[in-house]
């Protein structure tokens, strides 16, 4: 049996496994897909203390190795449920089960979709939900991004040094993202910004040809483009714990700021729990603290 087992390996997860080693405990990290996070896909982050400058890729690689250099054994295997029998938790992926005395569940988010009718059948033909994965098949292209946060000025900034064109469309006249990086989207000449509209249909024979585009005001029109770059928020991948965490209306895990779940042994940190600010810094600070509570909760057991 472990000590703690993390489900999720990204910045909130493997922080907690650093914390939770460092306390002498044996831990077991569960990730579905790769190590690192979401945030493996931001190009450059420039608001983490000390860091002036650092790749998502790079930062989730180097967390990784930091977390395995301390003893955390990392399987990658997709966490699909969690099971009391008596003290223990019993988690189970897809292949398999292991035991805890505790678990925390830090499987932060997953990329909204706009609804759109042929929206999944175009991924990969031109819709796609990472900028900095499939960017440079847009090269010298037309594209448009769509979204008003952070996630969608940093691509769409990415994307204005890659492409011949971005628009970047938002269904406000404001930007939730910073301002910082609203002005930097200013200065680029091949940006231009779409307000107060929405995109209503995608347009393709093969791959995407063109979006339509609807404005508040009831005016239609069509935009040619040959990729679409959404990123219109997240939602939080806790659909399968919700026996052991209450979650809010929007699916986020209700948890204060010690991560304590309504089921004692079972935390939650990073971006799944629900909570104002949702950044690199804060789902790491949530692994620090949830992996303290999950250390204290087995030396008291
Ligand atoms: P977000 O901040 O939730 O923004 C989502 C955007 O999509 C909003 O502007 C929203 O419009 C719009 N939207 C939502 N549903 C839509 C729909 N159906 N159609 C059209 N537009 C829609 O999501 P995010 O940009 O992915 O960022 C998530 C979190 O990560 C945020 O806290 C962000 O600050 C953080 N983040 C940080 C960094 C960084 O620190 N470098 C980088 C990326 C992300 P409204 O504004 O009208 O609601």
């Amino acid at each position: 049996m472990y000590d703690i087992i993390i489900i999720g390996g990204g910045p909130a997860g493997l922080t907690a496994a650093v914390y939770a080693r460092r306390a002498g405990k044996n831990v077991l990290v569960l990730e579905a897909t790769s190590c690192g996070g979401q945030i493996i896909n931001t190009p450059d982050i420039e608001n983490y203390p000390v860091e002036e400058h650092i790749s998502g890729y790079d930062f989730g690689m180097r967390l990784t190795n930091q977390a395995k250099a301390l003893g955390a054994e990392i399987v990658m295997e997709k966490a699909v449920d969690i099971r009391l029998n008596g003290n223990e938790k019993v988690v189970a992926t897809t292949k398999a089960e292991y035991t805890a005395k505790a678990v925390i569940i830090a499987t932060g988010s997953a990329s909204r979709k706009l609804g759109l009718e042929n929206e999944d059948a175009l991924i990969g033909r031109g819709v796609s939900y990472c900028a900095t994965c499939d960017g440079n098949f847009f090269r010298k292209k037309k594209v448009a991004v769509v979204g008003g946060g952070n996630t969608a000025l940093e691509d769409a900034l990415y994307m204005a040094d890659i492409a011949d064109t971005v628009y970047l469309i938002h269904r406000r006249d404001s930007f939730r993202g910073e301002e910082a990086t609203v002005a930097r989207l200013k200065t680029k000449e091949n940006v231009r910004f779409v307000y107060n509209s929405t995109v209503t249909a995608l347009n393709a024979e093969k791959r995407l040809k063109s979006i339509e585009v609807t404005n508040k005001d009831g005016s239609v029109s069509t935009l040619e483009v040959n990729g679409l770059f959404v990123a219109v928020g997240r939602i939080p991948e806790n659909r399968n714990f919700a026996a052991v965490a209450e979650l809010d209306e929007s699916g986020y895990a209700i948890a204060g700021e010690n991560c304590r779940t309504k089921t004692p042994g079972v935390f939650v940190a990073g971006d799944n729990r629900q909570k104002d600010v949702r950044q690199l810094v804060t789902a790491a600070a949530d692994g620090a603290v949830a992996a303290t509570e999950a250390v204290k909760y087995v030396n008291e057991m």
